[in-house]
């Protein structure tokens, strides 16, 4: 059987965000809110319950290991349930976990393409650091949509996608987009057939992402904000989401309008701490719900 566990539900900053006063983030340290704190994006797929493959490595990777107990199977006395780590991107709230994992028994094996690869040896170069620690197994992701399958995750395939987004702030190709910035997934159990993508960074939906969406049994997909100029709204920032790569909820062309002719199960990840949705009982969140559309909580469990 196929499972899911969501690790962080949250964009960069996770929710509540450290610096930040705005109404969901207030609301929630204040308790005027029923919401729950979450942690930075990232999910673990496995069909074992034991041998986990990690997508994206998030800089709160150690408050999720320590929660999600399911990931230390104590084997030995040095030991993880982290058998691979994938990559989606090289943004920071994705990438930054990788250091934390320094104490790796034997190198890491490592799922990125080429041009994650290149920004993490040269703007961050994270895996150059961690040749001084554990090191990393580099296994590149090639960009033309074949299945491929990582050693120690049985009967589990993999999809990538390319995906329209920008590469990080600190990237020496920042303002000059390549193909492979950027990757969705899919996940194909190979005994059942059952399927997930998972894409927690979707700015502009091409017909290929939509025909890849229409055919799977379950999607995660960016549920960053809830309006285009949220950050501006909400008094945080001066950045439209589609600026930073991501595709709104609401209104015209936005992420309930893409899904609402889709009858699969259907799942919002990535929350940024801005979000109206992150509070339970607000009118936003009742619009999902009425559409069929549930919103990640850190420590969810999907079972395909
Ligand atoms: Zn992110
Ligand atoms: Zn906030």
């Amino acid at each position: 059987m196929l499972k899911i566990l969501v690790l962080g539900s949250a964009a960069g900053g996770g929710y509540p965000q450290w610096n930040c006063n705005c109404e969901t983030c207030r609301g929630r340290r204040d308790n005027s809110i029923n919401s729950i704190d979450r942690t930075q994006s990232s999910i673990a797929v496995s069909s074992d319950n034991i041998n986990w493959l990690l997508i994206n490595a998030s800089p709160d990777i150690g408050q999720q290991l320590r929660d999600r107990k399911e990931l230390q199977p104590g084997r030995s006395l040095r030991d993880t349930g982290i058998t691979a780590v994938m990559l989606m991107d090289s943004q920071i709230d994705h990438t930054t976990g990788l250091l934390s994992l320094r104490e790796h028994n034997t190198r890491l094996p490592l799922y990125c393409t080429q041009m994650v690869h290149n920004d993490l040896t040269s703007g961050f170069p994270v895996l150059n650091m961690l040749e001084h620690y554990c090191g990393v197994d580099w296994h590149k992701i090639d960009i033309d949509e074949q299945w491929f399958a990582i050693p120690g995750i049985e009967n589990i395939e993999f999809r990538p996608l390319v995906i329209d987004s920008k590469a990080p702030p600190y990237s020496p190709h920042r303002t000059d987009p390549h193909p492979g910035d950027n990757i969705a997934i899919t996940i194909r159990d190979t005994q059942t057939g059952k399927t997930v993508f998972y894409s927690p960074g979707l700015g502009g939906l091409q017909d290929r992402t939509r025909q890849i969406m229409a055919d799977v049994d379950c999607l995660m997909v960016d549920g960053t904000t809830w309006t285009n100029d949220e950050m501006q709204t909400r008094g945080v920032g001066n950045k439209l989401a589609s600026e930073m790569g991501h595709l709104q909820q609401s209104g015209d062309g936005g992420m309930i309008e893409e899904l609402s002719n889709l009858d699969c199960r259907k799942i919002l990840i990535h929350i940024n701490n801005t979000n109206p949705i992150l509070d339970p009982d607000s009118v936003e969140r009742t619009t999902l719900k009425d559409h069929g559309i549930e919103v990640a909580e850190d420590g969810m469990q999907i079972e395909l």
